[in-house]
């Protein structure tokens, strides 16, 4: 059997479906256009549901050890009142993993570290693909070519593997931008792990502990189409989210100006199919989401199990592709959905209705279905 697989694109859905598919016995081959690996971007959350995929990498105890793990998270007033939290420490017992906060070097090279049969080829443009009943071949843009058993596109939200299958997919304006950073700051939330999203009015506020001393942040505004290019300064930064409780301020002034970056919201409308034949779109080239729900590169990693398990146990490539793709669009879809509307609810502007979105929260009524379906998406198993 050739088992060779191509993998375009080295960020975590790359870096994670390269070390399932290895456990499996395939020989990956992953095709990166940068010149090294990605190091930017601050931090994330991974909820139950990523480290559970974790542990199927067993990754899990190396990443606890490397991340900040949560003990409660928040939806907070811009003036700091509580609207309703999330018990992550028990419902850790419940689903099996806990929900860490952690840098994206760390992840990337947690997982990057324990490769050991794959080839990594930086500086590598996918720009062509040609595939038959047998194999799949990839051109690049240094001229270079290579032929696989099939073909993985992990290579993000404006992925060229999917638009050579699917041209007319879309990618949708979300009517905001997020500014994201990483800061020194202790406090007795980064010490217990303690993570907080602070709702303004279509302003909003994310703070999540990475270590006990390093907090990596997140801080959104409604934009339009017309304002892409602008950006602010730190202290412009700090200026706007001015109304909002400490330690807001304080962390956007200790970030250094360089590591702050901005970044305008989109996702992908969600598709019909995520594969043609032997090429197969997973991460964000498959679903790309809004940020909102933190579920991006958890559902990387779940892909990336599935996509090993379906390969596992079907009789043919094709089939496992079709099986993956059978497994998982729907649940992708309704993340993708339900973040895109949590954004609308929590990006809203108008000071009545923001009010009275945040009555309804504090008063357990949509919090009821909030946390209905945050508990589905966290306490999936893979
Ligand atoms: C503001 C913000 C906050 C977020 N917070 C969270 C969070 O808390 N929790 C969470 O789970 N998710 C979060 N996400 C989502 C998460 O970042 C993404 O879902 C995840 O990084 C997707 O990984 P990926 O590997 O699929 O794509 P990417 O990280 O985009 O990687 C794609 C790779 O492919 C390469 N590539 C692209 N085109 C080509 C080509 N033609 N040839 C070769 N290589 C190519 C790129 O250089 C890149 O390295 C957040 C996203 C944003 C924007």
């Amino acid at each position: 059997m050739n088992n060779k697989v191509l993998i375009i694109g080295a960020g975590i859905s790359g870096l994670a479906s390269a070390l399932m598919l290895e456990k499996i016995g395939y020989a990956p081959v992953i095709f990166e256009k940068s010149d090294r690996l990605r190091n930017e971007g601050g931090g994330l959350t991974l909820w139950s549901n990523g480290t559970d995929a974790l542990h199927f990498m067993d990754l899990l105890e190396e990443t606890y050890q490397n991340s900040k793990i949560m003990k409660e998270s928040a939806l907070l007033t811009s003036s700091g009142k509580t609207l309703a939290t999330i018990p992550l420490e028990e419902l850790a017992t419940t689903y099996g993993t806990h929900t860490v906060g952690i840098l994206r070097t760390k992840l990337h090279h947690l997982l990057a570290s324990k490769l050991e049969n794959t080839e990594m080829k930086l500086g590598y443009k996918l720009v062509e693909l040609q595939e038959n009943n047998e194999e799949v071949t990839a051109r690049f843009e240094n001229g270079h070519e290579e032929t696989g058993a099939f073909l993985v596109g992990a290579d993000g939200i404006h992925s060229s593997v999917r638009n050579h299958l699917f041209p007319n997919s879309v990618l949708r304006f979300s009517g905001y931008e997020a500014w994201r950073g990483t800061a020194p700051h202790t406090n007795s939330y980064t010490k217990s792990g303690f993570t907080f999203e602070a709702w303004g009015k279509g302003l909003r506020f994310g703070f999540v502990p990475v270590s006990s001393s390093i907090v990596y942040w997140f801080a959104t505004r409604n934009t339009s189409e017309n304002l892409l290019k602008v950006d602010v300064s730190r202290e412009e930064l700090a200026h706007m989210y001015r109304q909002f409780a400490e330690p807001v301020s304080t962390v956007i002034k200790a970030t250094p100006e360089k590591d702050i970056t901005r970044k305008v919201i989109y996702d992908l409308k969600p598709l019909q199919n995520w594969s043609k034949g032997r090429i197969v779109l997973i991460g964000d080239a498959a679903h790309a989401t809004t940020p909102n729900l933190g579920q991006g590169a958890c559902l990387a990693l779940e892909d990336s199990v599935i996509l090993a398990n379906m390969l596992e146990q079907s009789t043919s490539i094709s089939e496992a592709i079709k099986n993956f793709e059978k497994k998982r669009i729907k649940r992708a879809k309704f993340i993708v959905n339900s973040s895109w509307v949590y954004g609308k609810v929590t990006q809203i502007e108008n000071t009545l209705m923001s009010h009275a979105r945040n009555m309804l929260v504090k008063n357990g009524y949509s919090i009821q279905k909030n946390s209905n379906m945050m508990y589905r998406i966290i306490g999936h198993k893979v």
